[in-house]
């Protein structure tokens, strides 16, 4: 099961029974596989940013204060139009620096529940 925001990505719950061929670790391991290369692809998408609406640019030049930190535009560290990386929407005026320093999180949280019987199928695996 692979639960996401991105309705393309979703994955419904599979459920695999041992046949008596003692490889349902083994088909676990694949999939697991398999979902970290089909999931690698979504999070390193880098859509380039949309072009942005007449209300957003007026926004986005009006605004004296990054939305990521609330501090004011500066020469030094100037205002930058920071835009959604899977979607390439336009997110909000941002400090040159707040925007490189914002990075999406690019972890894959696995979750396990009742994993003792599939680390019994592991072990027997072996
Ligand atoms: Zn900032």
């Amino acid at each position: 099961m692979v639960v996401t925001e991105f309705e393309d990505y979703k994955q419904p719950v599979v459920v695999h029974r041992d046949n008596g061929t003692g490889n349902v670790a083994e088909i676990f391991i694949s999939m697991m596989h398999e979902e970290y290369e089909r999931l690698t692809d979504l999070i390193h998408t880098d859509e380039e940013m949309k072009p942005l609406s007449a209300a957003q640019r007026h926004a986005h030049y009006a605004a004296a204060n990054c939305y990521l930190c609330n501090e004011l535009f500066t020469e030094d560290n100037p205002r930058v139009k920071d835009h959604d990386h899977y979607t390439g929407e336009y997110i909000g005026p941002a400090h040159f620096t707040c925007n490189f320093e914002r990075q999406t999180d690019k972890h894959l949280p696995i979750i396990f529940h009742n994993f003792r019987f599939l680390e019994d199928g592991i072990r027997n695996a072996r």
